[in-house]
């Protein structure tokens, strides 16, 4: 054990990953060369143009959709502020007001939803059960004649937990509901095809599949009804104004292109360690798995261990060498506990004690086994200090 405590273990990769090789070669020529603005009608305003353009036809062929379907923002966030806005919008203008989604969305989403009900929408948001999981049938019984938008993201980034979007997207297209997917967790390891899930509308955040951060994708389906947010210029054919942040684009397009490139042989790898890290951390007294076992992304473990503070044992693995996160790095810092995990009906004093280790494909057995082994002696040790747990377990 002496020799793997110089162990460096980056376990976080829900929370955000490291820039790939590929996208960093892809960006640099736009800080040096290319970095006209794409506006500019002079040559080094036109190049730029050109990157621009090739990036945005690189991610429309990724995501099976037309390249006037892709809409560059900031992120993740902004991107599902811009879906929920947009669809709200539709629905105001038809006269519906009733908005779906779930109790485990991203914040991104469930604060905007609860800015849209200021605004008189009303918003019904579907529990998980104990799995995690919510269901087509849920969503089309929840379906009413005022129903303007449907919001279920592709995959939970607590708990990994994968929906069932293409049942789901048939079910709005069935009864005319615009539906948007937040597949942020997704890219990489899920594959994306909007045309297969039927969405209107779809998120991605480039710092979660190896590419730079402060980028992200909106995708629209043609025709479907597109909110500006930020007014200023004509960029994004008017949909989002700014100079375009075009070393971040290119390089979420080349991470992008890769990512799903390698995506099969990435989730080969991934599922046998994930597969070893959740026997092995199951072994460890009173704790639980959280999140369904199998519908679940190939990189995510997420345990509740009883007796234990989440805080705590965080920073005591972090000394041991090994980053990762208790809920989600939004709400860590604050001492709520995951409105993730209390959906799936942890109790509060459980729910504190959770750990999220979301790994990527270079970890090897031996840094798996290590991380089982410090959790077990760290959550031991933390117990040993309790007295509420060596009352009721000692
Ligand atoms: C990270 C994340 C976001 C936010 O993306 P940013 O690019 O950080 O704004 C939204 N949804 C999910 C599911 C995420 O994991």
């Amino acid at each position: 054990m002496r020799i793997l405590q110089s162990m460096k273990i980056y376990a976080d990769n829900a929370a955000t990953t490291r820039l790939s090789q590929t996208a960093l070669a892809a960006m640099m020529p736009c800080f040096s060369e290319t970095y006209g603005n794409p506006s500019s009608l002079h040559s080094v305003g036109q190049k730029a143009a050109e990157a621009l353009y090739a990036a945005r036809a690189a991610i429309a062929k990724e995501l099976n959709c037309d390249a006037k379907e892709i809409y560059f923002t900031s992120g993740g966030s902004e991107s599902d502020n811009q879906a929920l806005m947009s669809g709200a919008a539709w629905g105001a203008k038809k006269g519906k007001k009733q908005i779906i989604s779930t109790a485990i969305e991203h914040h991104a989403v469930l604060h905007t939803l609860d800015k849209l009900k200021k605004q008189g929408f009303s918003v019904t948001l579907l529990p998980v059960g104990e799995a995690g999981l919510v269901s087509a049938a849920q969503v089309e019984e929840a379906i009413g004649p005022d129903t303007c938008l449907v919001s279920v993201m592709t995959a939970n980034n607590e708990i990994g937990t994968i929906q069932p979007i293409d049942e789901i997207g048939a079910v709005c297209k069935k009864h005319g509901v615009l539906f948007h997917t937040d597949a942020v967790q997704a890219a990489g390891t899920l594959p994306i095809d909007v045309k297969q899930s039927g969405v209107d509308y779809l998120s991605l955040s480039a710092h979660k599949f190896h590419g730079p951060k402060g980028t992200g994708v909106l995708f629209a389906r043609k025709g479907a009804m597109l909110e500006t947010l930020i007014e200023g210029g004509a960029q994004e054919r008017g949909k989002r104004a700014g100079t375009e942040n075009l070393p971040g684009i290119v390089g979420m397009a080349a991470a992008l292109h890769e990512a799903c490139e390698k995506r099969e042989e990435n989730v080969a790898k991934l599922l046998p360690l994930r597969e070893r890290l959740i026997e092995g951390l199951a072994k460890i007294p009173y704790s639980m798995l959280n999140g369904d076992r199998n519908m679940r992304l190939p990189g995510n473990v997420n345990f509740c261990f009883e007796g234990v503070e989440g805080e705590s044992l965080l920073l005591l693995l972090d000394d041991r060498g090994i980053e990762a996160s208790s809920g989600s790095a939004c709400t860590s810092g604050a001492l709520d506990p995951s409105h993730v995990l209390l959906a799936i009906g942890r109790p509060h004093e459980i729910a504190h004690g959770s750990l999220r280790l979301t790994i990527a494909p270079d970890i090897t057995e031996e840094e798996v086994d290590y991380i089982i082994a410090s959790v077990g002696e760290v959550v031991a040790y933390l117990r040993s200090f309790s007295p509420l747990w060596k009352k009721t377990h000692g």
